[in-house]
């Protein structure tokens, strides 16, 4: 059986499944004597006690790990621990209907979850699944279910889970479990971040993959794909190890080209750096050898907090980043909220289309005070390193004038307060929105550089939901419309005398590296974990047959035909 959901890490895994299933946790109602009510109120405090301590231990060990950042989300679960919803509720629940500690939460949780489910907004959802999470935690301490705990997984084995907590991803870390697909996540849940940092091949967004897989089964996982294939027949098995072995020689052999240049057979150099979610990828980024940043998105600092940050905590992330990465350029993104992303601590009225809505530059505009403190930051940090600063979701030359005002005035603030900045950082936009790419030669010459984000230009000139499962066969980056605003844009960009890249989810892919250098692309940026197999891909083509290839293709008006032509060169 094969069952699809989101790639979050890339790799393929095969092993045997263990599957962590919540419905093993049920809650048997028990009427208890009044005696028993203070033992019973005892034996749930002490179940918060313990869970607490564990907590405060994984989250010691995680900031080793994983870094400091990554604490923050242990905090989340502390904070949930102490919240008088699932300590007082209990408590006087077992007092007043003389029922047992597992009931009580058991109820407890079920009206308030019900109520969390009612909210759309992304962000109570997690912290709905926050609640739901340390709630079962203490539901298996209460049963005397720590039989199957994650820590206690076996070597080889794929867990399945309906979320994965951030102590549970540590335990992979550490236990050498092969790879994970979960029920839950998106793009802003704490579980891709994590999946991205840990490099073991992740799929998320499975719906309700618990249910399908069991215990033992056999399983490969393909986080290239974000596919799960439940005991596959033989064929299907021999095939996926061999794309397995074939995945591993070819990182094997790829660190090999870490310090050599991104050039073409034929000579023509070009730039591959990478996309950062989080400061702490900065590490892959070297071991990868990337050539720089070219997108540092910025949203990590706006989401999972009770406010906005400071000036200060901003200036330190960007500062350190810069420092580590210098000589080399990092481009980083004004704030993207909004669209699938949301701040709990501000309100905005609710939007029947988030995406096409008060989202990333819109919402600065509309928000100059915030925005300004980003701005500030990124400048002052710009004294320090080589930092360029990008705008997102720009659609058209106004609104890049509007931006750009709000900007000159925090420079001219700055210095009238003598706070230093790099007076020559190169400001650049994204071009995302198809109004951009039909008007991108205007753009250009009021831009020092463009990143085309092919992830929301996709989605926004296919009309296709870049979130929605429904509609993801339509997806298609090589549909010709696409190819052919790439063209528009490189080409425009160029005349201009500006460099143009890429950022989009597109560029990583090994498979377009050639139509794209066709294109006439020269910058790359893309995840840390396709830096190298990009590079490669850039070494092995002929930037001037490229140009032959993609001319045909360009001409190409059966797009299936394309599709098959380009997917074929995939090697594994
Ligand atoms: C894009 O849209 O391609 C992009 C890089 O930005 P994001 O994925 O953050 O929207
Ligand atoms: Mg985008």
């Amino acid at each position: 059986m094969l069952y699809k959901g989101i790639p979050a890490a890339p790799g393929i895994g095969i092993g045997t499944a263990f599957v962590i299933n919540d419905t093993e946790f049920c809650t048997v109602k028990r009427n208890i004597a009044k005696e028993d009510i203070p033992s019973e109120t005892e034996r749930f405090k002490k179940a918060l006690n313990e869970i607490r301590s564990e907590l405060e231990k994984t989250k010691k060990k995680a900031e080793k790990l994983l870094g400091k950042k990554h604490v923050k989300l242990f905090d989340a679960y502390l904070f949930v621990i102490d919240d008088p919803m699932l300590k007082d509720d209990v408590l006087s629940k077992i007092v007043s209907d003389r029922v047992n500690a597992e009931y009580a939460l058991h109820e407890v949780l079920n009206k308030n979850l019900k109520a969390f489910d009612k909210i759309k907004d992304e962000y109570f959802k997690e912290r709905g699944r926050d609640i739901l999470d340390v709630a079962r935690r203490v539901l298996k301490y209460l049963s005397g279910a720590h039989k199957k705990k994650i820590i206690s997984v076996p070597e080889n084995s794929i867990v399945f889970a309906a979320n994965l907590t951030p102590t549970d991803a540590i335990a992979i870390k550490e236990d050498g479990i092969i790879g994970f697909a979960i029920n839950m996540g998106g793009k802003t849940s704490h579980s891709t971040i994590m999946a991205r940092a840990l490099e073991i091949p992740a799929v998320v967004g499975m719906n309700d993959i618990t249910q399908h897989v069991h215990d033992g089964d056999i399983t490969i996982i393909d986080g290239i794909e974000g596919v799960v294939i439940a005991n596959p027949d033989k064929d299907t098995l021999e095939n996926y190890k061999r794309r397995r072995n074939m995945f591993l020689a070819e990182r094997e052999e790829l660190i090999l080209i870490r310090d050599l240049p991104s050039v073409t057979k034929d000579g023509k150099k070009v730039v591959v750096s990478a996309n950062i979610e989080i400061p702490e990828e900065v590490k892959s980024v070297i071991a990868y050898g990337g050539e720089g940043i070219g997108l540092f998105r910025t949203e990590y600092l706006y989401l999972n907090r009770k406010g906005f940050p400071s000036e200060e905590e901003q200036y330190e992330s960007y500062r350190s980043v810069a420092e580590k990465m210098f000589p080399n350029p990092i481009v980083i993104r004004t704030m993207d909220l909004g669209g699938d992303r949301f701040l709990s601590y501000f309100h905005l009225n609710e939007e029947k289309n988030p995406f096409l809505g008060l989202r990333a530059i819109r919402f600065c505009l509309k928000h100059p005070d915030i925005f300004k403190i980003q701005l500030r930051a990124i400048l002052r940090a710009s004294s320090l390193g080589n930092i360029k600063m990008m705008f997102p979701m720009i659609s058209g030359v106004g609104e890049l004038r509007d931006v750009k005002k709000i900007l000159e005035e925090t420079k001219q603030e700055l210095k009238q307060k003598g706070v230093p900045y790099d007076e020559h950082m190169e400001v650049g936009i994204m071009i995302e929105i198809p109004s951009a790419a039909l008007t991108v030669d205007v753009l250009a010459k009021e831009s020092d550089f463009l990143s085309i984000g092919t992830n929301d230009l996709i989605q926004y000139t296919l009309a296709v939901d870049r979130v929605n499962e429904y509609v993801a066969q339509l997806y298609e980056p090589l549909h010709l419309s696409i190819l052919r605003l790439l063209k528009n844009i490189i080409d425009a960009g160029k005349s201009a005398g500006k460099w143009v890249s890429m950022c989009g989810e597109m560029a990583g892919e090994p498979s377009y590296t050639e139509i794209l250098l066709g294109l006439g692309l020269e910058h790359f940026s893309v995840a840390p974990s396709s830096l190298l197999r990009v590079k490669n891909e850039v070494r092995k083509a002929n930037y001037s047959d490229a140009a032959k290839t993609t001319d045909e293709i360009l001409n190409e008006a059966d797009r299936d035909l394309l599709v098959k032509k380009v997917k074929q060169k995939r090697i594994y």
